[in-house]
């Protein structure tokens, strides 16, 4: 069985070579942008293609607001500090994610608390939510407040695990009702929607990423998204070192972070997007593909867009019947030169996380031993 898998992917990549887990294309077009960004001299923190992506990004996602930034990460440490968050906090996320969620938790001296996850589209699951905020939290004039800790709980964040958009709509009902912020990390998940909504505009904040291994990329990016025009301001500002606009001078009202999007990467990332619903057509193509194959083989289970949603399809991914199946698997196709992988260690599992606080993470235990992630970059055949 694991053999049909391997021809499918070589045919489908017309390949026996290495294939890799997810790799960017390019374009003549990208080439033209960075080159462009070269030739203007203004590679660095000036340039007209940051404010151009910023547009562009907001237009795309029907947002109010996008604020290119270094990377995903100091997006997401930036947001959580906008949303409220501060040191001493708790924030709620979920154990299957990339460890970079956790990290910008912990960059603002908060610690993660994690909740459950569901095992149709493998994201934060607002039953576990609302069980663990029922039982936990209480509401005081400083806030919400984890009882057991004593801690205010100050944002959510879920997480589009793979692109595979979370049940926003239940974890928005439940954050108001606890009014607590929602920072979603749509890191792995540009393009993919909830009806028509895109993710990334459903929390007071949103996350992204362009990182090489992401949908689009500009070799290192990420950006912040909002509807609220003074938290937009305040994400430019903060990011930007908190400098005074000024002609010459240098000036800075408070503590800002260097986490500006070059407008070399910049460049790339203009020429990136315009590609973007090229690349996300060729990589649902694959999608309907593996979903063919699995529903036909029947040995694993084929994680497909949940109902309502359209993924974007980011690394495709399959549930297989037990760790020993799982390990099999990787194993051959690994041994074939087919990058496939598990999903990652869940954080309370790593050392800097083990004193968190969870909820039972039933279904995340079940799901870490049995997802694989099978090659996923768009190719323009099939
Ligand atoms: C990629 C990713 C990030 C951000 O990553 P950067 O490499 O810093 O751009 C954040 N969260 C998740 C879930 C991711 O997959």
């Amino acid at each position: 069985m694991y053999s049909d898998l391997i021809n499918f992917i070589q045919d489908w990549y017309q390949t026996k070579e290495v294939i890799p887990l997810h790799e960017p294309r390019f374009t003549e077009v990208d080439r033209r942008h960075v080159l462009d960004a070269i030739d203007s001299t203004f590679v660095s923190s000036v340039g007209e293609y940051v404010d151009r992506f910023e547009k562009e990004l907001a237009s795309y996602l029907g947002a109010g607001h996008a604020v290119a930034t270094v990377n995903g990460t100091a997006a997401l440490q930036v947001a959580l500090r906008l949303a409220g968050v501060e040191k001493g906090d708790e924030v709620i996320t979920q154990p299957l994610t990339f460890v970079a969620t956790a990290n910008a938790i912990a960059h603002n001296n908060a610690s993660p608390v994690f909740v459950d996850v569901n095992r149709e589209n493998l994201g934060l699951c607002p039953d576990a939510l609302e069980k663990f905020l029922d039982q936990t939290a209480r509401k005081k004039a400083r806030g919400t407040i984890n009882k057991t800790s004593g801690r205010k709980i100050a944002a959510i964040v879920p997480m589009h695990t793979f692109g595979h958009p979370c049940r926003m709509k239940q974890i928005m009902e439940l954050a108001d009702h606890w009014k607590i912020a929602v920072v979603e990390d749509a890191a792995e998940s540009l393009g993919s929607r909830i009806s028509t909504q895109h993710c990334a505009t459903f929390g007071a904040l949103g996350v992204l990423s362009f990182n090489g291994n992401k949908t689009i990329t500009c070799g290192g990016g990420g950006a912040i998204i909002t509807n609220n025009k003074s938290l937009a301001q305040r994400a430019k500002h903060l990011t930007t070192t908190a400098k005074v606009a000024h002609k010459w001078e240098f000036s800075h009202d408070e503590i800002g972070y260097n986490f500006r999007m070059p407008n070399l990467n910049a460049a790339l990332a203009c020429a990136q997007l315009g590609q973007l619903d090229s690349i996300l057509k060729d990589k649902r193509k694959l999608a309907r593909a593996y979903e063919t194959f699995f529903k036909e083989s029947g040995w694993a289970k084929f994680v497909a867009e949940p109902q309502g949603c359209t993924g974007n399809y980011w690394l495709n991914a399959v549930i297989t019947s037990d760790q020993n199946q799982r390990d099999d698997l990787l194993t051959k196709t690994n041994a074939s030169g087919i990058a496939t992988r598990p999903a990652w260690k869940l954080m309370p599992d790593l050392p800097m996380y083990g004193e968190c606080q969870t909820d039972d993470l039933k279904n995340a235990r079940w799901l870490a031993k049995r997802i694989v992630n099978l090659p996923s970059s768009a190719r323009s055949n099939g």
